[in-house]
């Protein structure tokens, strides 16, 4: 069995390789390229892709994991090579259902819509889009029968991102946020001057809000050893190995909170991709467990740590030092506040920890009509614009700013949106179980003490990497299923106390 387990740990070795040269190649693409490389480049990246693929699906593989299957019974379930062999069986069992012929053609109907979605957003026509978001949603469909689900088309997507997460399962935690949340904003949306952002809103030189940027990556325990931060014009962290993580950030002039809080959350992503076990490199568990999971880490920074007030209290007199003009007439609990107001938008990417989940649960039911064909690729605009209006109270002027104003559906991505609910959830959830363990949480944050934090996520989710799936890892962790009431009490009592609701 060993020499079997050693065949297969090389083989993946070099799969991962090769994955890390690809992703090493797009965090390129996204940071340095030279416009003029992109041709070149998108074939460099298609053939690293496609000799990864061909190598996990090849026979040796299937036969090396068949021969394991039996002896793999006598390890523990819990070690690394029990859990590789696991996961490692599941993602080949899931490669090969997929037909090349779909994989391609929806690599080749993605890369057509891309730019057509560009041009359709800028020139807020969603009939120019309409005929891509049909084909792409043809071939989602054929990709979810491919690959089998039991009740919903819905979750043979989902399950790419969140192993063994069912639609079901999302509906439930979502009606009980959406109960929650819907009354909250509302009480809030009639006391909307409660809370002053002005602060944010002044000249913050550029340069001095990048060192800003580091110190705080420094301060959270990111390793620039192991690890840098460039600009980007959409940040994202990658990881070629947890030796080398890198994260990107953008920084505006006129607007403090888009640095800061972009780096604090990608800061997160970076933290986990760091801390996964070094036994695990190189082979498929040396991931985080799921994009939900990932994100809890992200929102765990950016909102639990990097909006408290214990941070503020920490953190305002090193953001007067770099700003002592811009920041005069202002103290801890000004830019607590600021960092904290609510306002209902149009925009996913603009909004803030009460609104949110609202926009991610508007298009997971709007992917589940799509999908199951209650809602017309013609009618999907109409569809998006009533959801706004029950949830939000707000209607879009136009489809740039609705159903036009992301990318994923160009990318071919449905099911993917819910992680970042989940994600927020989570990381309400596991900060719970992080100060019942750690009673100082609050006082070492205000001392501008993250390492116990640190440590603390490091041991119980960090380490893991993708040995357990989310729901493992969720119920391993804090002894219980995935809920959403950790996060409704999170937000209840902040922004109640926030807008003077209680
Ligand atoms: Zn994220």
């Amino acid at each position: 069995m060993l020499d079997k387990l050693q065949e297969l740990k090389t083989r993946l070795a070099e799969i991962s390789d090769l994955g890390s040269a690809a992703a090493l190649l797009g965090w390129d693409q996204e940071t340095y390229m030279p416009p003029g490389g992109a041709k070149a480049r998108s074939e460099q990246l298609a053939t690293l892709r496609r000799l990864a693929h061909e190598l996990f699906v090849s026979d040796e593989i299937g036969r090396l994991l068949e021969d394991l299957s039996g002896p793999a019974a006598d390890l523990d379930p819990d070690s690394d090579d029990a859990r590789l062999i696991r996961v490692t069986a599941r993602d080949y069992a899931k490669a090969c259902k997929l037909p090349p012929k779909l994989v391609a053609e929806l690599a080749r109907t993605t890369s057509a819509a891309v730019p057509v979605w560009a041009k359709a957003r800028q020139e807020s026509d969603f009939a120019l889009f309409a005929p891509h978001l049909e084909q792409i949603v043809g071939l989602l469909i054929q990709k979810a029968e491919a690959l089998g689900y039991q009740d919903r088309l819905y979750d043979a997507l989902l399950d790419e991102y969140e192993p063994d997460m069912t639609a079901v399962q999302v509906e439930a935690v979502f009606t009980e946020l959406k109960a929650e949340i819907v009354p909250l904003l509302r009480a809030i949306t009639a006391n909307l001057d409660a809370v002053d952002d002005a602060v944010l809103h002044r000249d913050f030189d550029e340069g001095k809000q990048w060192e800003l940027g580091i110190e705080v990556l420094k301060l959270i325990g990111f390793d620039f050893e192991h690890g840098r931060q460039d600009k980007s014009t959409h940040p994202f962290t990658t990881a070629f190995s947890p030796t080398d993580v890198r994260l990107t950030t953008r920084i505006d002039r006129t607007f403090l909170a888009q640095g800061l809080f972009g780096t604090l959350h990608e800061g997160g992503h970076a933290l986990y991709d760091q801390g996964i076990s070094l036994a695990l490199d190189r082979t498929p568990l040396c991931e985080g467990a799921s994009l939900g999971i990932h994100e809890s880490q992200s929102r765990m920074w950016e909102n639990l740590v990097g909006r408290s007030r214990a941070f503020w209290r920490f953190f305002f007199p090193r953001l007067r030092a770099a700003f002592p003009d811009q920041l005069a007439d202002a103290d801890a609990e000004t830019l607590y506040r600021a960092v904290n107001k609510v306002r209902p938008s149009l925009i996913r990417v603009e909004a803030d920890e009460v609104t949110y989940n609202l926009h991610i649960m508007l298009r997971f039911e709007l992917e589940n009509d799509i999908l199951e064909g209650r809602v017309g690729i013609a009618e999907v605009p109409a569809a998006w614009n009533a959801k706004m209006e029950t949830y939000l109270g707000l209607v879009p002027p136009d489809d740039a700013q609705g159903a036009l104003q992301d990318i994923h559906w160009a990318w071919g991505l449905m099911g993917y949106f819910p992680t970042y609910s989940l994600g927020n959830l989570i990381s309400a959830q596991f900060f719970d179980q992080a100060r019942a363990d750690l009673p100082d949480l609050e006082a070492q944050i205000e001392a501008g003490e993250f390492a116990p934090l640190l440590s603390w996520l490091r041991e119980h989710i960090h380490r893991h990497g993708r040995k357990f799936t989310p729901a493992e890892l969720v119920e391993r962790v804090t002894g219980r299923p995935l809920d959403a009431a950790p996060f409704v009490r999170y937000v209840k009592n902040k922004y109640g106390e926030l807008y003077g609701l209680s």
